[in-house]
């Protein structure tokens, strides 16, 4: 399939470009670089020896998108992952974080409409379970009023894909994300992080390479075994398996409803202290770190079922922790070789 991939120079999009490429899919990328760096299209060509087709432009523009999807008659499916996502920042920033994750979608919508493109994958996030009131999070788990504005952006587009899928004729699949960590083992791409992370495995290398003079735990009150909260973490490359699967399931018609939900996560819950033990195996190093305040906002503790992704995508997790945090620190390491600015 010709795929145009949004973010595609982002973290997660990254990853999938390689192995969407790896899986002989050609790949055009549509990414602003407003939260990534043009480098990343070379660094996917050095892993696997083909460079993507790259267009630098904003899919809040719609002229720009009109004029893009006219110039591509042939793209077979599209994984969009474009989109601003630091919650924080979007309680700062709404209409900043409306705008553009919105507006984006409802071009790319568009451009579907009027050229023909049925089949979209869309990146969505367990945030929009809130603190779910059963563990593990199914995806018929109710979805509840939004903790921010960037989790009500994804819980709005998961509902205008509805629609568009109704009206339209559309073949959607929304991926809802647990927590993203880890890099290519190639250390080649991995998370870039603009200033200081927000974050927790960033901020785990970045103080052990010594970026940052220590880690912030946000609390150890909470209702878990060792009182920090619990979060679902899944290697970036299972993550993007997830994608090819995703959109292969659209291209073969396997899908079993127009518009599908999946939870991708590994299923096991792990706590801030239990990541930060896990890094210390593997590096070898003792990280400093501190115990402080709750992170306003931050839940207690969430992790997926994965039975249905398991059964129904036919996609399972394979990494675990320690593979993670090694991937992560590999990174770092390539990273700091680097001396990218903006990151001290
Ligand atoms: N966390 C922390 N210190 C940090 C960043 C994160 O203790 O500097 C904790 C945070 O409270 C949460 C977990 O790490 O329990 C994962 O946070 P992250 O921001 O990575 O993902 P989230 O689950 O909030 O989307």
């Amino acid at each position: 399939m010709k795929i145009l991939v949004t973010g595609g120079t982002g973290y997660i999009g990254s990853h999938t470009v390689v192995e969407l490429q790896q899986q002989g899919h050609q790949v055009v990328i549509v990414d602003n670089l407003s939260n990534s760096r043009g480098e990343v299209i070379d660094a996917i060509a050095k892993i696997t020896g083909i460079k993507p087709e790259f267009y630098q432009f904003d899919l809040t523009d719609a002229e720009k998108s009109k004029q893009f999807f006219k110039s591509q008659p042939d793209i077979d499916a599209i994984i969009h992952f474009a989109a601003y996502k630091a919650v924080g920042e979007s309680m700062a920033e709404p209409l900043m974080y409306y705008r553009n994750n919105l507006d984006s979608l409802i071009n790319i919508l568009q451009g579907m409409k009027d050229n023909g493109i049925s089949r979209i994958v869309f990146s969505s996030s367990c945030t929009v379970y809130g603190q779910p009131d059963e563990l593990p999070v199914k995806e018929t788990s109710p979805v509840k009023e939004a903790w921010s504005p960037y989790g009500n952006t994804k819980q709005m587009s998961e509902q205008i894909l509805k629609f568009a899928c109704d009206a339209y004729a559309l073949q959607v699949i929304a991926l809802r994300y647990f927590n993203p960590v880890g890099a290519h083992e190639s250390a080649q791409i991995g998370e870039l992080p603009m200033g200081v992370p927000n974050n927790l495995v960033p901020y785990i290398t970045q103080t052990a390479i010594g970026i940052r003079p220590r880690l912030m735990v946000f609390g150890n009150d909470y209702s878990t075994p060792d009182g920090t909260p619990v979060r679902d973490y899944l290697h970036v490359v299972d993550l993007a398996k997830a994608h090819v699967t995703a959109v292969e399931r659209l291209q073969t018609e396997a899908q079993k409803m127009p518009y599908e939900v999946f939870n991708l996560g590994t299923g096991t819950g792990y706590s801030v202290l239990e990541v930060i033990r896990a890094f210390e195996r593997v590096s070898g190093l003792k990280l400093n770190f501190k115990i402080t305040a709750r992170r306003p906002g931050d839940i207690e503790k969430v992790w997926a079922d994965t039975s249905f992704a398991n059964s129904e995508l036919g996609w399972k997790a394979v990494y675990g922790l320690d593979d993670m945090m090694r991937s992560a620190w590999k990174w770092e390491q390539a990273l700091m070789q680097q001396k990218l600015p903006g990151r001290y």
